[in-house]
């Protein structure tokens, strides 16, 4: 089979490096790529537009490409293909998102959408829960949610977004939900739109500093799998979270092909659904896919056909992953490029390590960085602890100007088994 592959970060980077282990792919094209990624067996850029849709499919035409994977949310979002229009709003419509879940019966935040100001604020006023969070209800990013501190705060937020239009368009609506409290776990399902089967479980680490501290970024790393996640709310998760949303997509007409992301808190009344995404999670996909023994080309054919039932995904046993991203200077607010990195094929030399390219270029043969997140490196061992170090390690072998990582990527983890 040809398989073309959308985007150039890190999660494509994995995507590409794990299909290209199947016999059954002999050509893989990735549109925009990147020079990292064109380095992988198999890969080869495409000179397609990835904005122009029409463009992608004459490609796929002309090249017999059988399967084509969507890493970054926009091009979902902007219908890709028509089918794709109706699964995007689980990720780019938050009020549509809750009012599905609701639908559903899908545990989730209580919640209200608003579009006027003074009804919001009225409702933050004498809303039946203390703490907050305020959202825009289209893509923003990850920036458009303020976890509010106070109900005055959570009342700038509304005014933010609805009256001073900081997120534009994506602001037209606010969603005003109660806070949870607990651990964070992504849990991501192949989908064929009537089965779905839950990949293993793994947990990101948003903050930029150690300990969860300073702001927001795309994510500083993450590990597979995640042992917070108990295997009886596993089933949980897989029945009353992934299996409705599966069942609810069907009930609306909605056929879900592909990747479905449930990002999850860890309450003390159980996992409730923070929000879905419609793909692969970054960096998520990087620690989950060195795990995944099956052919993932098999499975993703098999998503497409409706024939995933039959199919029995198989993990690594007694094999943890953990990545830890090296990011450059001034990220998660800017981002500094053309700086040279070193050390790239030491760390891949060595055993049970890999290194995805989530940002960087090629300049006189050296790789040089290209954005916030540059790289992630990916390393796995039986335990968890071992798995971290030798990641954080990896990072110490790897170098450039500026460089910054987190050193406690899988600690609540590391925790967690050892209890
Ligand atoms: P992403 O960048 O992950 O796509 P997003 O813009 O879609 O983010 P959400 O996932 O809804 O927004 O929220 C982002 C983050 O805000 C969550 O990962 C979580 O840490 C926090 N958060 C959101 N809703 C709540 C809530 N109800 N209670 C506590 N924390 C929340």
């Amino acid at each position: 089979g040809k398989v073309l592959v959308i985007g150039s970060g890190g999660r494509e980077h994995a995507i590409v490096w794990k299909i290209a282990q199947s016999e059954k792919v002999q050509q893989i094209f990735v549109a925009p790529g990147s020079y990292a990624i064109q380095q992988v067996a198999k890969a080869q850029n495409a000179n397609v537009d990835v904005k122009n849709f029409q463009e992608i499919v004459n490609f796929c035409k002309s090249n017999n490409v059988d399967l084509v994977i969507v890493g970054p949310e926009d091009p979902l979002a902007n219908g890709i293909a028509d089918i794709l229009t109706a699964e995007a709003q689980i990720e780019s419509n938050k009020d549509w998102a809750k009012s599905f879940m609701d639908r559903h019966k899908i545990p989730t935040a209580k919640w209200k959408a608003f579009s006027n100001s003074n009804e919001a604020k009225k409702f933050i006023k004498s809303a039946p829960f203390d703490a907050l969070v305020v959202k825009a209800s289209g893509l923003a990013a990850g920036k458009g949610v303020v976890v509010a501190s106070s109900r005055d705060e959570a009342c700038t937020a509304v005014d933010e977004i609805l009256t001073d239009k900081k997120y534009g368009t994506a602001g037209e609506t606010v969603v005003i939900e109660e806070l949870l409290y607990g651990e964070e776990v992504s849990v991501l399902g192949f989908s064929d739109g009537s089965t779905v089967k839950a990949m293993l479980p793994a947990q990101d680490h948003k903050r930029i500093y150690d300990n969860d501290k300073g702001p927001n970024t795309g994510g500083m790393g993450a590990y597979c799998p995640c042992p917070l996640l108990t295997s009886k709310q596993l089933q949980y998760v897989q029945k009353d979270v992934l299996e409705r949303a599966l069942d609810g997509f069907r009930k609306e007409n909605i056929k879900f092909v592909g990747v479905l992301y449930a990002g999850l808190m860890l309450t003390k009344d159980g996992p409730k659904v923070l929000e879905f995404n419609c793909r692969f999670g970054d960096p998520e996909t990087e620690v989950i896919l060195p795990l995944l023994d099956s052919d993932l080309y098999d499975i993703m054919k098999s998503c497409c056909l409706g024939t995933l039932q039959q199919l029995e995904l198989k993990w690594k046993q007694n094999i943890t992953t953990v990545g830890v991203v090296m990011a450059s200077r001034g990220y998660p607010d800017s981002s500094s490029k053309g700086q040279t990195i070193t050390g790239i094929d030491t760390v891949n030399a060595l055993p049970n390590h890999v290194v995805f390219h989530c940002g960087t270029a090629l300049k006189d043969e050296k790789f040089v960085t290209n954005g916030g997140r540059v790289l992630i490196a990916v390393s796995w061992a039986p335990q968890l602890g071992i798995a971290a170090a030798k990641a954080t390690q990896a990072c110490q072998t790897i170098r450039f100007d500026g460089e910054q990582h987190r050193k406690d990527i899988a600690h609540k983890g590391i925790a967690r088994a050892i209890l």
